[in-house]
This record gives C-alpha cells, structure tokens and sequence, in this order.
C-alpha cells in the first residue's frame, strides 16, 4: 500500500498517507522522551477505509532493533 499506492483489500488508488503529530497513539516509545519515540504515519484507503501503519525513517526501525531484538530470557 505504501509502496505500490493501491489498496491491497478493494485495489484502490486513493490512498490518504496521514502523517501524525507525535502522539500516546501514534508512536512506540523506546526511551522515556518524546525524542527517543519512533514516529508512524497511517495510510488509509480512500474508499474502503483499510488502514496500515508504516516507520518512514528506516533508521528508526534500526533503533527499534536494538531495542527490541530478542533477549535473553531468564
Ligand atoms: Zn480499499
């Protein structure tokens, strides 16, 4: 959807990419300031509202990673 700008449910192409203020509902917190959050922008489908939620900066998903990644389990 992101990439290919047409709906994967209806194959539309009106597709409305919401970028979002930093939010409790639109970020993933891995610190505990609003800088150490990593950003989403929803993509909504124009006719049959199918939505998906994308991390456009791919360095953010490297620090998701390193926050993360599997653990060692006790
Ligand atoms: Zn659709």
């Amino acid at each position: 959807m992101k990439d290919s700008n047409t709906c994967p449910k209806c194959q539309s192409r009106d597709i409305i990419v919401v970028s979002m203020r930093k939010t409790v509902s639109t970020i993933i917190p891995i610190a505990f300031t609003m800088a150490g959050c990593v950003n989403l922008a929803r993509h909504v489908c124009g006719v049959c509202g199918f939505t998906e939620e994308w991390i456009h900066d791919k360095n953010d998903i490297d620090r998701l990673r390193a926050n993360f990644a599997a653990k060692p389990t006790p």
